[in-house]
């Protein structure tokens, strides 16, 4: 029997109705091969950080269990952003959809396609919050305690979408 490995991915989207292209997203999530037991964070509403003026992100962080390995696993990310119309054009610029392979268990690794832990997780509320809503316990492989990162980090522009401000 395989072991699983337990994945954390961040998904964003500021364009072409968000809170669609998320669905959409957790939907081919749930549909990925040798994978199984996907849940979603609560999601977040943020304020774009980049270029020029742009609409505000809705962000979340899933919880995926996959025997898929960790490249192949971003690959099939990457399909997806790509079915779902991203272009990569404007680095930081506005997209349908962001796909990022925030942990793949306690790996560490760098290399040109794939870095783990994704490298911006310490420095961005939109996806430390929502992680911490999956995983309170959870200890980055550098030994961080996710609990003082998402304490610590920096929450202005970041709203919590409710029934009553988000049409989930
Ligand atoms: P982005 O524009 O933020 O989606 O970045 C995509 C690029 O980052 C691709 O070329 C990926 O190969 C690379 N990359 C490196 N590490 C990761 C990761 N942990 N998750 C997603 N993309 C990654």
């Amino acid at each position: 029997m395989s072991k699983y490995s337990q994945t954390f991915i961040g998904l964003g989207s500021n364009l072409e109705d968000p809170a669609c292209q998320i669905n959409n997203a957790l939907k081919a999530l749930s549909e990925l091969p040798n994978s199984k037991e996907l849940i979603c964070a609560p999601w977040y509403s943020s304020k774009a950080v980049g270029p020029g003026e742009q609409p505000d992100y809705i962000n979340s962080v899933a919880s995926l269990k996959t025997t898929l390995p960790q490249l192949e696993l971003l690959h099939y990310l990457q399909a997806i952003e790509n079915q779902q119309g991203r272009k990569r054009d404007i680095r930081w610029g506005a997209r349908t959809l962001d796909l990022d392979l925030l942990l793949y268990d306690n790996i560490q690794h760098n290399s040109d396609e794939l870095t783990l832990p994704h490298p911006e997780i310490q420095h961005r509320s939109f996806v430390l919050l929502p992680l911490y809503d999956l995983a309170p316990e959870l200890i980055l492989p550098n030994g961080d305690k996710l609990e003082e990162l998402a304490k610590q980090c920096d929450t202005s522009g970041l709203k919590l979408m409710t029934s009553d401000n988000a049409n989930k």
